[in-house]
């Protein structure tokens, strides 16, 4: 398994500095290095058919790029293998203007199997992208907000509101009492998927508030000794997933809101014979328990 949780890692030069620059685009549009990310909604342009996808960086000769004049659809990503890299965004209402052995998709299918640089980029260009479509109107006065730092922030010229980037917090968390891992279902999900508890952080808590409560809410565990282990971005569409590891005072699990649909304690052996159908590999929840295992 990755060293690194999937979508994190030092991928990308982000260049806060170079933001802050008024003519960022027109140098961007003359660098004939640079690359563009496009996307359409929440589906990014991949190159490919089928499940042979893979990311497709245009560069500023293609017709796509040179069509877009709106400055607000263009936002600087950071520098990407060298090259620098802007998202474009075409309109949700364009036509499917694919060329052959192109198509627009979704990330998270796709996730697993494209190189974990590109899914990182991709990630990243997904939750700017949703961002700025669910804020284009200032929340304060309501007239329209306009892109500064090339697309970090976005104002309103009426009342001077700013808004930026938004991430949710949820903690994820492997809860051990001895051999013994707790972990909850949801009715939704495949049968026999059971996973790691988690949950959004509410304001006004620490992340360890949110892991005593989120553990004790979902499954009546109390539980001590909290300490963090790794965190993912995970733009679906904007929580920032922070991984820890807790010990649970043992107790039958009882359900005390409508979260789960199950929980109950299970062994390594259990485990590792396949009583459980584990959260996909690209999740840190996959990777929380998979830590868990290896310890004995
Ligand atoms: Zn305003």
């Amino acid at each position: 398994m990755s060293p690194e949780n999937l979508f994190a890692g030092g991928y990308l030069d982000r260049r806060a500095d170079a933001r802050l620059k008024s003519d960022w685009l027109e140098e961007a549009r003359a660098d004939p290095d640079t690359v563009y990310v496009v996307m359409r909604g929440s589906t990014a342009l991949m190159r490919g058919s089928g499940a042979q996808l893979s990311l497709a960086l245009l560069s500023a000769a293609d017709e796509r790029v040179r069509s877009v004049a709106d400055p607000d659809r263009m936002l600087l990503l950071g520098w990407y293998r060298e090259h620098r890299c802007l998202l474009l965004e075409l309109p949700e209402d364009l036509p499917q203007a694919v060329a052959e052995e192109e198509a627009f998709a979704e990330l998270r299918p796709l996730a697993s199997q494209l190189p974990a640089q590109d899914a990182g980029l991709l990630a990243y260009a997904r939750a700017l992208s949703l961002w700025r479509s669910t804020h284009r109107f200032c929340s304060r006065c309501g007239h329209t907000l306009h892109a500064e730092r090339a697309g970090h922030a976005r104002a309103c010229r009426a009342c001077g509101y700013q808004s930026f980037p938004r991430i949710d917090p949820a903690i994820i968390v492997l809860v051990q009492n001895g051999d013994r891992a707790l972990l909850g279902r949801q009715a939704g999900w495949p049968q026999g998927r059971y996973s790691t508890i988690a949950g959004f952080v509410e304001p006004g808590e620490s992340l360890e508030d949110a892991v005593r409560r989120e553990v004790a809410e979902e499954t009546g565990i109390a539980v001590n000794a909290i300490r963090y282990h790794s965190s993912q971005p995970w733009p679906f569409p904007a929580s920032l997933m922070l991984g820890f590891r807790a010990q649970g005072v043992w107790a039958p699990p009882q359900l005390h809101d409508a979260e789960l649909e199950d929980a109950r304690w299970f062994t390594r052996d259990q485990i590792r014979n396949g009583a459980v159908l584990l959260p996909p590999p690209e999740s840190i929840s996959r990777r929380l328990i998979h830590t868990w295992l290896g310890e004995a």
